[in-house]
């Protein structure tokens, strides 16, 4: 048996066309464009890319995107600064402040300036706890891209073993509280876990979010399990086999658990465009919200 391909470029357009369309009928029935802050700290090369696809696909749905370039030594004054002003802004929506910051500056502190409402990475305190006691929140856009494509595939979760391995607050803590609310049962591993392996063999539903590159093998699956592979590690390959001199992977060994899952999702083309998608959907969900209107179906948890 060869699991099905969890395709995420095609779902993360269709979420995309989606947005895209809801935010043409705010415009036109409304008057509401919904709009997107971005603020980088810093010249981060990885974090430039990041922030320039976000940028790009708010664009490309219809939202107007503002982005702060700041200087890697910008002040923690400054910075709040920025972030005052931007909650006080009528026409922005969401705010994201990219990580890593630079040393000097306190993301929690940072994070916890912004206003909740627009807080669309659902990393603030107040978002945090909502969606820790099942209350509407906004939530973190990788969870969110992890749970849109299970409910996609699988429908209705209730009473499967789910087990997420990593605990950590951007991916796998929310994305426990994600599918208990699902009413799955959830068990979640990390660095200390013993027996992991066998652990993971009774999952009906796997999620890998580690960071370590093809750590979870084909013997570590149920036959006929969902497997979502968080992960995206860089792995040095010689320039005469691979001109970029490196190649993405998962924390999931995707030729060999493919074998035995029911259905996976690759890396790269997996969860990666999920997140900017629900980034998107996120934004326009605290657009509706800051106006009472209502929100859009199938984009949130
Ligand atoms: P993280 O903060 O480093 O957390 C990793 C977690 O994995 C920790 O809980 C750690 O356990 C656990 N772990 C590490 N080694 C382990 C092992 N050998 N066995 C079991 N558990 C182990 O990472 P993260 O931010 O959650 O990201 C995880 C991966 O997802 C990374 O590859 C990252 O690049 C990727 N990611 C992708 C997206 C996307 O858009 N697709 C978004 C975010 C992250 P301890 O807590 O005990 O240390």
């Amino acid at each position: 048996m060869v699991g099905k391909l969890l395709d995420g470029k095609n779902f993360s357009a269709q979420i995309r066309e989606k947005v895209s369309l809801q935010v043409k009928k705010l415009i036109e029935n409304e008057g509401v464009t919904p709009g997107l802050a971005v603020i980088l700290v810093g010249e981060d090369p990885a974090s430039q890319v990041y922030v320039k696809s976000k940028g790009k696909q708010t664009v490309e749905v219809g939202m107007n995107s503002y982005e702060y370039r700041l200087d890697k030594n910008t002040s923690e004054k400054e910075l709040l600064t920025l972030i005052k002003k931007l909650n006080n802004d009528k026409n922005v929506h969401g705010i994201l402040c990219q990580l890593p910051l630079p040393d000097h500056l306190n993301s929690d502190l940072v994070i916890n300036a912004i206003s909740p409402h627009k807080d669309v990475d659902g990393f603030h305190i107040s978002n945090v706890g909502l969606l820790g006691t099942g209350q509407k929140a906004m939530v973190p856009c990788t969870p969110l891209g992890c749970l849109l494509m299970l409910r996609e595939e699988i429908g209705d979760m209730s009473g499967k073993n789910a087990i997420i391995i990593g605990r950590s607050n951007i991916v796998g803590k929310p994305m426990a509280h994600l599918l208990i609310k699902e009413n799955c049962t959830v068990t979640v591993a990390h660095s200390r876990t013993k027996k992991i392996q066998k652990l993971c063999s009774t999952a009906d539903i796997l999620i890998a979010a580690v960071g370590r590159p093809e750590l979870i093998k084909e013997d570590w699956v149920k036959e006929g399990a969902t497997v979502i592979d968080v992960g995206i590690n860089r792995i040095e390959q010689d320039l005469n086999i691979n001109p970029k001199g490196y190649k993405i992977v998962g924390d999931v060994d995707f030729e060999g658990v493919k074998k035995r899952a029911g259905a996976i999702t690759p890396v790269p083309g997996g969860i990666g465009p999920m997140t900017i998608a629900c980034l998107l959907s996120n934004t326009l969900v605290a657009c509706c919200r800051a106006n009472n209107l209502q929100e859009p179906k199938g984009l949130t948890a």
